[in-house]
């Protein structure tokens, strides 16, 4: 069967990891047609908005994308197209797992855990304004059904994955209104699901749990702003931003990308590890019952990344992105 998925290259090292991906996953004979779209700064330039009318058509009619990083201006300049993305497709849930990878130098062993983070309110509202000059409002949404969406999808999640536990992450003994109703509505649905062990912790204390003992954390639930902290924290357990990939799901569409940004210090000079955007690929064959091609791109991964001869430089080692791609693509077709 032939998909038909959208692709959005990205800024930065956007192309080249995307390349990348794109020639794994044919060589593991994984029939794609791409409906190649714009988004970001390049659409803005050619279109005059970050998310033109032709992508947002392309995902809503294919239903899945995979998407390389948008640059995203500090303080000024135009908004984030990829909270906007979010937005507008109400993909409300962004599922980050954080795995160690055989032969991906970490700190940390036995680290397996996934951030299920809600993906359209909180601090990412867009509202902020200057009240007078000198003082700024930015303002937090938290609603309940976004909340009790967030937390079911994570026990549903749970559930299906076999995963230990679902912890609430919050700040409510600060927070007590925005937070305090983000952890009522998780506890009431935790209520529903009784054969699931559940707990919550401070986002602050988790972060020492994160750094001291990670692998005693399984699913974590957060609202959207420590969600995106907090990934990039787990990404460093595991090896770096090089190597965690991420969904975004909502009831019509899914886009999957890496967990990093453009890396624009690398951009066009061939060293971007590609694996990040390679696991995000992985998690969509999943989504779209493609699980044996998925086992197999992944299998071929873990052999690359295991014996340790081809790495990129973020991993230690001297291998340009097309060297690790070759590597990968030569597994994949040992295996099919
Ligand atoms: P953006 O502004 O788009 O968020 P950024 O450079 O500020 O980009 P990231 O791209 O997320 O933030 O990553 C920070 C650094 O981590 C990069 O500058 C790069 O050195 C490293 N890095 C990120 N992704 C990769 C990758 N895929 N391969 C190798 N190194 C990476």
């Amino acid at each position: 069967m032939t998909h038909t998925f959208t692709l959005i290259e990205g800024d930065g090292i956007g192309p080249e990891v995307s390349a990348a991906v794109v020639r794994i996953l044919a060589a593991a004979g994984v029939e794609i047609e791409w409906d190649r779209q714009d988004a970001g700064a390049v659409a803005l330039e050619q279109t005059g908005e970050t998310i033109p009318p032709a992508l947002l058509e392309s995902i809503r009619r294919h239903k899945v994308a995979l998407k390389g990083p948008l640059a995203t201006p500090v303080g000024t300049g135009h908004t984030s197209a990829n909270v906007a993305l979010r937005k507008t497709l109400d993909l409300y849930a962004n599922l980050r797992p954080s795995r160690n990878m055989p032969g991906v130098p970490s700190r940390y062993h036995h680290v397996d855990l996934i951030i299920v983070r809600e993906n359209t309110e909180d601090l990412y509202s867009g509202l902020e304004h200057e009240v007078v000059p000198g003082v700024v409002e930015s303002l937090k949404i938290v609603t309940e059904r976004a909340s009790t969406r967030i937390a079911r999808f994570a026990f549903e999640y749970a559930r299906r994955e076999g995963r230990r536990r679902v912890t609430a992450v919050h700040k409510a003994n600060i927070m007590k209104l925005g937070d305090g109703l983000f952890l009522e509505c998780v506890r009431r649905v935790a209520a529903g699901y009784p054969d699931i062990p559940f707990d919550e912790r401070i986002v602050d204390a988790l972060c020492l749990d994160l750094v001291v003992k990670p692998e005693t954390l399984d699913v974590l639930v957060l609202p959207n702003l420590y969600g995106d902290i907090v990934s990039d924290l787990c990404a460093g357990l595991v090896g770096g931003l090089g190597v965690v990939g991420s969904a975004n799901l909502g009831e019509d569409a899914a886009v999957f990308e890496a967990v990093h940004g453009s890396a624009p210090d690398l951009a066009g000079r061939n060293l971007a590890n590609p694996t990040a955007l390679l696991l995000a690929a992985i998690m969509m064959l999943r989504h779209v019952g493609e699980g044996a091609r998925a086992d197999l791109i992944a299998r071929a991964l873990d052999r690359v990344m295991q014996s340790g001869q081809v790495r990129t430089r973020d991993l230690g080692g001297d291998a340009s992105t097309t060297e690790f791609t070759d590597a990968v693509c030569r597994e994949v077709g040992k295996a099919t």
